[in-house]
């Protein structure tokens, strides 16, 4: 197969977009179509504070990557959640996180979720959660917390993370198994500032395929972590893209077309998702100040206070 451009071997075929590239024209592709999402979605600018949060995966290293080559000012945010079952995976994570920063001179924040609350995420959930073992809804709402923090405290104007096709695709799917309607209509490539105390937030990859993010890193030479979280395995998410993925194979395109017929519904038939249903009330965490539907302490807080409750209890215990 041959390239589109300059009938050099290719080293991708996109089927869906009938489109064969060599690795120049494949990187000058993908580098033009994160623009044009950025302006057509109109997600920042170039006078926008950007803030990465960076896994030490593909996607997020591959869009703070773009984002430095097309000139924005992005900084980088690395959260240690201190997942260490199996292999050190927070600790390779971070080192490969830095050595991108290192290497192209740009500012990383890192935040130590061990240092900083007093337990590491698996601590937290074997803590509070007992029984229930996998993390990932501590490590989600401790994400998500230290993510606004970082960028409202910061001065950032918007959040980006490296969510792509894939992982968007995953998530409608799973909302409309269930008919999640609430999560129907918030999901959305940009998430404005809707109210006070939440930054905004933006996935400037929500149109290229897994696989496309994966050769832009392979092709540009990150080093990124190649083994997923841990916990990883066995969860929803990765079921559901394999069933799309499965779905793909005999019509090209239909991740996309899945994906982006839904935002095209969203903007023009709002009665089935409608956006003016009564939003939750929000008051600001007495303790962290963060908004939250919570009448006392945010969900962040409480996981946190309750950890290190137990754990102190459990040390004098011992
Ligand atoms: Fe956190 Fe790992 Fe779960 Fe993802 S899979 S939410 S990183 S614990
Ligand atoms: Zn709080």
């Amino acid at each position: 197969m041959k390239c589109r451009q300059c009938s050099q071997k290719a080293v991708i075929n996109m089927r869906q977009h009938k489109l064969a590239l060599c690795s120049n024209h494949f990187i000058d592709w993908f580098t033009i179509q994160t623009q044009r999402t950025i302006h057509r979605y109109r997600m920042f600018n170039t006078d926008s504070r950007i803030l990465v949060a960076v896994s030490g995966g593909k996607d997020s290293l591959a869009v703070w990557d773009v984002l430095h080559q097309l000139g924005y000012q992005a900084d980088g945010l690395y959260i240690h959640l201190g997942i260490e079952k199996d292999f050190h995976y927070s600790q390779i994570s971070q080192q490969k996180s830095e050595d991108f920063a290192n290497k192209h001179g740009l500012y990383l924040h890192i935040e130590n979720v061990k240092k900083n609350e007093g337990a590491s995420i698996t601590e937290a959930t074997n803590l509070t959660l007992r029984g229930r073992n996998k993390p990932c809804s501590v490590c989600g709402l401790t994400k998500r917390h230290y993510m606004n923090r970082v960028g409202l405290q910061g001065g950032y104007d918007v959040l980006v993370t490296g969510h792509n096709l894939d992982d968007e695709a995953a998530v409608l799917f799973g909302n409309s198994l269930n008919w999640q309607v609430g999560y129907l209509a918030r999901q959305h490539p940009v998430l404005e500032a809707s109210s006070k105390g939440f930054i905004q937030r933006t996935k400037p990859f929500f149109r290229f395929y897994e696989r496309e993010t994966a050769a832009y890193a392979f092709l540009r030479g990150i080093d990124y972590v190649q083994e997923e979280c841990p916990y990883a395995i066995g969860a929803k998410s990765i079921y559901y893209k394999e069933v799309l993925n499965h779905m793909e194979l005999k019509r090209p395109g239909l991740k996309q077309s899945f994906f982006l017929a839904f935002l095209k519904a969203k903007q023009e038939e709002r009665l089935l998702f409608r956006d003016d249903v009564p939003k939750e009330e929000l008051k600001a965490c007495k303790k962290c100040g963060q908004p939250t539907s919570a009448p006392d302490l945010c969900a962040f807080c409480r996981t946190w206070e309750k950890t290190r409750d137990l754990r102190a209890k459990n040390l004098r215990d011992a």
